[in-house]
């Protein structure tokens, strides 16, 4: 039986691992100590009898540096002994390497770590579970002065922890504030829940309890009972105001005007080219050989008409005959096909980009603008994936929050909070955003997830009843028990505020649906345009009338009662 730094055990022998750990140590601590002071002078010799002044100092530094290695825990104790060291002892077995037992400073512990079918012996035992009021994991049950034990509690944890009803509980609430945390690794030590278990003042810990690489090497986890990731909570867009005339969006006024000449010029150069052209110039009567009397289709209203015709798409009935009248109809036509399918898939972006819920849609995004700041809940694990992230958006994200520390929060209802009030994106976990979401109908999540991860429930080194606790989680899992709870902690039970429940549009519905606001200028031109030809039709009877009445020497008044009359008999 050998010892080895566990985690390391096929890449290095214990000395290698030790040396190693004493020079990064050696290395920190003169790093740190240079930042405070110049302490080499260029004269400074080694053969010089006078002790280094800051000999001392150094030492002190290694006594105080807390760091961690790659033999666990690098502690000294007054003596510059090494205190707090934890060796993991393995045995060869058949099945491979198991370990049996740890040896700290005050001697050897055998584990014996408790086998699923030891669950009677365990039935005996109340756990101490640590935990924080953070719905909708763990929550007060209304009116829980009239409850006793776990009864006092609601949520999807403590609704796990019923689901093993072999098993007693002693819920110990860590903080009551809302600033109760899981966890955070700063100056060598814990806060939060990890501190409480580190200390053996619970049994286990259970809640939005994020299993990280740090921590593990700290604590021991069951599986996960749930998985998620980071992503960006943000509020909604408030709706842009109604456009009557976002139709005209899809081109800029320049080229709409740009078009409009287009239009004209067409039309003039059509009719010039026609008047011109031998060929545009045929006889009214088709079986006339030598005509009298030549006429020419292309009016200059004609003209005007038949390149309005090839915009609408709609065509008319005039048909260019000449070569020259042809050519110039064939590019118009081209013209007006590139700039209507252009238009029409304009249309549909600007409007989609118009009913966005947000002018942000990825990390990228938030990276790229200083209007909206973006933050995390201080020292948890959500900021230290941005903190180690070797990603570079995400590393700009970190350098701007490192920047402004007025963006992280205590809390996630502070962070909520900030989020709700406009200007503030807030970086949380799904499954916490997939709630807030629920509850907030005007918090959307935006992007997809950063990572992947999951909560566990944590148990102290090396704690016998983990392997238990894992084996329930998984039992748990595969009956559907845990996406029967996710449903009800995340979809039923939650109260939206506002009391109707949030409908959170997809990207596809909202191009889908076009309200009148938006097509509202359409019908406004074309009452306009209906109005307008009303009117031409009024002048243009009255008009007539006073021609034919010239042209028969009778009053305005006898050829508009004639014609009225004319009309009444047609119907
Ligand atoms: N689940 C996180 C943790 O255990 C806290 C929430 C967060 O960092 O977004 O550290």
């Amino acid at each position: 039986m050998q010892c080895f730094s566990y985690s390391y055990l096929f890449q290095f022998q214990l000395q290698t691992a030790l040396l190693y750990d004493s020079v990064d140590l050696f290395g920190k601590a003169i790093q740190h100590l240079y930042s405070k002071q110049t302490v080499f002078k260029p004269s400074m010799s080694c053969e010089s009898k006078d002790p280094w002044v800051f000999g001392e100092s150094l030492i002190n530094i290694m006594k105080m540096d807390f760091t961690k290695g790659l033999t666990g825990p690098i502690r000294f104790d007054e003596y510059g002994q090494r205190s707090d060291i934890l060796l993991d002892v393995i045995e060869l077995r058949d099945d491979g390497f198991i370990k049996t037992a740890f040896w700290n400073t005050s001697g050897i512990t055998t584990l014996n770590e408790t086998k699923i079918e030891d669950i009677k012996s365990l039935s005996n035992i109340t756990f101490k579970v640590g935990t924080c009021i953070n719905p909708p994991y763990v929550d007060y049950r209304p009116n829980h002065e009239d409850y006793e034990g776990i009864d006092q509690y609601q949520g999807f944890c403590i609704d796990i922890l019923k689901a093993m009803p072999e098993f007693k509980f002693d819920i110990i609430i860590h903080d009551t504030s809302s600033r109760c945390s899981n966890g955070g690794f700063k100056n060598g030590s814990w806060s939060g829940l990890m501190r409480e278990l580190l200390e053996n003042r619970i049994d286990l810990a259970i809640n939005d309890l994020t299993i990280t690489q740090e921590r593990r090497s700290w604590v021991d986890f069951t599986q996960p009972f749930m998985n998620l990731g980071i992503s960006i909570l943000i509020r909604k867009q408030e709706p842009p105001p109604t456009d009557y005339f976002s139709f005209l969006a899809p081109f800029s006024l320049e080229v709409w005007l740009y078009v409009l000449t287009a239009f004209l010029g067409v039309s003039l150069l059509m009719y010039i080219t026609s008047r011109i052209t031998p060929y545009e110039w045929v006889s009214s009567h088709m079986c006339e050989t030598e005509p009298e009397e030549l006429e020419n289709q292309f009016s200059l209203g004609n003209c005007l008409w038949f390149t309005l015709g090839s915009i609408m798409q709609q065509g008319s009935d005039l048909a260019p005959r000449a070569l020259s009248t042809r050519a110039l109809a064939s590019v118009w036509g081209f013209f007006t096909l590139i700039m209507v399918s252009s238009y029409t898939a304009n249309l549909a972006a600007v409007l989609t980009v118009s009913r966005m819920e947000s002018p942000i849609a990825s990390a990228d995004d938030l990276v790229r603008q200083t209007k909206i700041t973006y933050g995390c809940l201080q020292g948890m694990s959500t900021c230290k994936f941005f903190e180690k992230s070797n990603h570079s958006t995400y590393q700009r994200m970190w350098s701007a929050m490192e920047s402004n520390p007025g963006v992280f929060v205590k809390g996630n209802d502070e962070g909520i909070d900030r989020t709700l009030k406009g200007n503030y994106a807030f970086l949380m976990e799904s499954s916490s955003i997939e709630f807030n979401m629920a509850k907030y109908c005007n918090l959307t999540q935006v992007g997809g997830l950063l990572d992947q991860k999951g909560y566990g429930i944590a148990f102290p080194p090396n704690s016998p009843y983990r392997a238990v606790f894992s084996n329930r989680v998984i039992g748990l899992q595969e009956s559907g028990k845990l996406d029967e709870l996710k449903k009800l902690w995340w979809v039923e039970n939650v109260t939206p505020v506002g009391g109707v429940k949030c409908v959170h549009h997809k990207k596809a519905d909202a191009v889908a649906a076009l309200k009148i606001g938006d097509v509202g200028g359409v019908f406004l031109v074309l009452l306009v345009g209906t109005g307008f030809g009303c009117l031409l039709v009024i002048l243009e009877f009255i008009w007539k009338t006073k021609k034919v009445a010239r042209h028969q020497r009778v009053s305005n008044w006898t050829t508009l009662r004639n014609f009225c009359s004319l009309l009444i008999i047609a119907h």
